[in-house]
């Protein structure tokens, strides 16, 4: 019943953001050309982009300042050189998701709660990204796969919420997310839908009519968690689909990774709070960045993660501050850091 791509089912739905997904620029030429970028580094960055693919969307891209080679997000979405080098300690699997895996689709390591990979696809390849290894393709969740999940879910009465995570689950059609919705809804012992999407950040079109509608016409608590890391991401487009979900009831938060070059200055991480906040976001976490091989230029130290933090704190109401946290295998939650 599901085909292999999720992008191509459901014609018949509303196919604007479809069609931007489908039309994301994947050329390193082409994007260094369109932002008026130095292309001496194009062999160097064709290499990167040979192992994890360049892909980002039109209204990403159009955020962009053009002939700046340290915009921050350029930074986020070109690939570069750097992620060719080895570093010790940074791995393909740093969170050892593999192992709390059950089964294809779920991944359960925290209690209550649990990741239901809804979707393989990302609207975008962010150079930082945890999953840039992990294998998608076998966790794209329909048919035998899915009801295998939803009856695990069913058969533990621990789980209050469901996370519907990725790759990116607002990747997923409308019809398909709809009708895991109705599925979850039926499930008594669970209340809470949480969605950690970066789709309302990249491609702010996918907050459709239809989508607010699945996602807040269930008994479920509608929780999106979007992924901004930077103020210059939130622009007006942005900024109408984040008011259109919070006028329907969406408590809406967001997660942060820091980033070197990108926001690892307490004025962006204050900016980011104030503009958050102002379209209705509350910051839940900054993420100290997870292990993985080809990111550890974007590392910040903790030493200075902690100095930033403080910055955030004097300067910005207590509900303004995110919580530091880092992911380690083999723990029960996110770890706060502290000095
Ligand atoms: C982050 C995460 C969650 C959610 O954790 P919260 O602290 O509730 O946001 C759940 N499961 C996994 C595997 C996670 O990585
Ligand atoms: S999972 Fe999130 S961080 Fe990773 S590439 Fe997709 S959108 Fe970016």
């Amino acid at each position: 019943m599901i085909a292999s791509n999720p992008l191509y089912l459901h014609t018949h739905d509303s196919l604007g953001w479809q069609k931007t997904l489908a039309n994301c620029l994947t050329q390193p030429e082409q994007l260094l050309q369109r932002l008026e970028l130095d292309l001496s580094a194009l062999s160097e960055i064709k290499k990167a982009h040979s192992d994890f693919k360049l892909l980002v969307p039109e209204p990403y891209l159009k955020r962009i300042k053009k002939g700046d080679p340290d915009d921050p997000l350029l930074k986020q979405i070109l690939p570069t050189g750097q992620e060719l080098s080895q570093t010790p300690g940074f791995t393909r699997d740093p969170l050892n998701e593999g192992e709390y895996n059950p089964f294809e689709g779920i991944i359960h390591k925290y209690k209550g709660r649990l990741l239901l990979i809804t979707s393989g696809a990302c609207a975008v390849n962010c150079r930082f990204c945890f999953r840039r290894h992990f294998p998608y393709q076998n966790n794209q969740l329909g048919g035998a796969k899915l009801d295998k999940a939803l009856s695990y879910i069913a058969k533990d009465t621990s789980i209050r919420e469901v996370i519907l995570s990725g790759g990116d689950p607002l990747a997923a059609s409308d019809n398909r997310l709809q009708r895991l919705t109705t599925s979850l809804a039926a499930i008594s012992h669970v209340q809470i839908l949480r969605i950690h999407s970066r789709l309302p950040i990249v491609i702010p079109q996918r907050i459709t009519d239809e989508m607010i509608h699945w996602f807040t016409s269930t008994r479920l608590s509608p929780v999106l968690v979007i992924h901004c890391n930077h103020p210059q991401e939130i622009d007006q487009q942005v900024a109408n689909s984040l008011n259109q979900l919070h006028r329907a009831g969406v408590t809406l938060l967001n997660q942060s990774t820091l980033l070197k070059g990108v926001n690892d200055s307490a004025e962006v991480l204050i900016r980011l709070s104030h503009k958050l906040f102002e379209h209705h976001v509350l910051p839940y976490y900054l993420h100290q960045l997870d292990h993985v091989q080809g990111a550890a230029h974007f590392e910040v130290s903790d030493t200075k993660a902690l100095k930033l933090m403080h910055a955030v704190m004097a300067n910005c109401s207590g509900y303004l501050v995110p919580k530091l946290v880092r992911e380690l295998d083999g723990y029960p939650n996110k770890i706060p850091l502290s000095a």
